[in-house]
């Protein structure tokens, strides 16, 4: 294993990467560091491609020592889809779609939940607990499971009822909170202050390694474009564990020398009944204010007041990102457009990037010739409520 230490990235301090680790003291959510010349070293980026479908084909990059620790349900390496017919309809002809649909527990959620538990269990943790918009409870319970390791996990009542099902089968003590994840996760902390450090705090960025396991999908979407970059990358925000991972794992690759262009420019959408990022983002701020009345279809990315606010604005900075908020109906109009024109159902998350597509194209922040990523994070399977079927006609028998 090439894991190093752990780093906070807002005060420099660095921690012992060997126990269990949440926050640094001064309140930032902490990195893990690697010896990446050693890790270059001992692998060259043609061999990922005679390795397993999944990604834990990236082993010298994740922090994971003992392979029996490895919990896994085969997550990784998803289909990254051409998507010419809808690209040709909003100008963007070398469109694709990384299609995290097909994961594991129907999220993109399960490759953090994967490193995560993995890590977890080699540094002894016994028991999980974490606030979560549905998803990532769902991943964590049900790789909790895999690993013999406890998990409680609080959701709001309003999370998709899939995702409580998730959990329950996963034999996971949940408990609903009549409110949004802020109030599950006031919850947590105080069950996890309460137990004398036998509960691991595995919220969003409150422990590594979670964002380990996301930052795959930077890997991924570079090896499967044949170690090139594409220009934008468009990611549903929330909590921006996916975001900040993207741009960490594209880091290392530049460090590691397997790449050597310009980043790709970032882009961070969020709905216009949730926009905290784009808000901060647009007034020039390093740190979000907490939104009020947060409301959306796409509840993957209700997170009022993300606790990566600053790594996130620094990643979409960096890149020459940018920020953008759009609207429920058309988010729903390009779900239901998108699935016609190309046979895939997005989940409203995913659907969200689409329009983001769409009007960053209309407005010129996207020229024509660029290639655009598009990750659409989970199965839109476990949201069959996104499309209305109230008029299809019954015939009679
Ligand atoms: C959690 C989630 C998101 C947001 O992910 P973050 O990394 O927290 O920003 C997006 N889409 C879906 C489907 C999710 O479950
Ligand atoms: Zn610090």
């Amino acid at each position: 294993m090439y894991l190093t230490h752990l780093e906070c990235p807002r005060c420099g301090r660095e921690h012992d990467a060997g126990v269990p680790q949440n926050l640094c003291d001064c309140g930032s959510p902490l990195l893990a560091r690697y010896d990446l010349a050693a890790a270059a070293r001992a692998v060259e980026p043609e061999r990922f491609g005679l390795r397993a479908a999944d990604l834990w084909r990236y082993r010298e990059l994740l922090p994971v020592a003992d392979p029996r620790n490895v919990t896994t349900l085969g997550e990784g390496w998803t289909p990254m889809l051409r998507a010419p017919a809808y690209g040709a309809e909003i100008g963007v002809a070398d469109l694709l779609v990384k299609d995290e649909g097909l994961t594991p527990t129907g999220s993109f959620k399960a490759r953090g939940a994967a490193v995560g538990i993995s890590r977890a269990r080699e540094l002894g943790v016994r028991r999980i607990a974490m606030p979560t918009n549905g998803n990532a409870g769902a991943a964590w319970a049900t790789y909790a499971a895999r690993a013999a390791m406890g998990a409680t996990i609080v959701m709001p009542v309003d999370a998709p009822s899939i995702c409580r099902r998730e959990c329950v089968a996963a034999g996971a003590d949940l408990r609903l909170v009549d409110g949004l994840i802020g109030d599950a996760g006031r919850q947590v902390a105080a069950l996890v202050a309460a137990s004398g450090g036998t509960v691991f705090d595995a919220g969003t960025l409150r422990e590594p390694y979670r964002l380990e396991g996301k930052k795959t999908m930077g890997y991924e979407i570079v090896e499967q474009l044949g170690w090139q970059v594409p220009d934008v990358i468009i990611y549903p925000t929330g909590g921006g564990v996916g975001l900040i991972g993207i741009h960490k794992a594209l880091l290392e690759l530049c460090e590691l020398g397997w790449v050597s262009d310009r980043l790709p420019r970032l882009v961070a959408v969020q709905s216009t009944g949730c926009a905290p990022v784009v808000r901060a983002f647009a007034a020039g701020e390093d740190r979000v204010r907490p939104w009020a009345d947060a409301r959306t279809v796409a509840f993957g990315i209700t997170v009022p007041a993300p606790l990566g606010d600053e790594l996130i604005l620094s990643a979409l900075r960096a890149t020459a990102g940018t920020a953008v908020a759009v609207d429920d109906a058309e988010i729903l109009a390009d779900l239901r457009d998108f699935a016609a024109r190309e046979g895939l159902l997005l989940c409203p998350e995913g659907a969200a990037c689409l329009t983001a597509a769409r009007q960053l194209r209309a407005g010129g922040w996207i020229r024509d010739d660029e290639r655009v990523v598009v990750l659409n994070t989970g199965a839109g399977l476990k949201y069959p409520e996104t499309v209305d079927v109230s008029d299809v006609p019954v015939l009679p028998a």
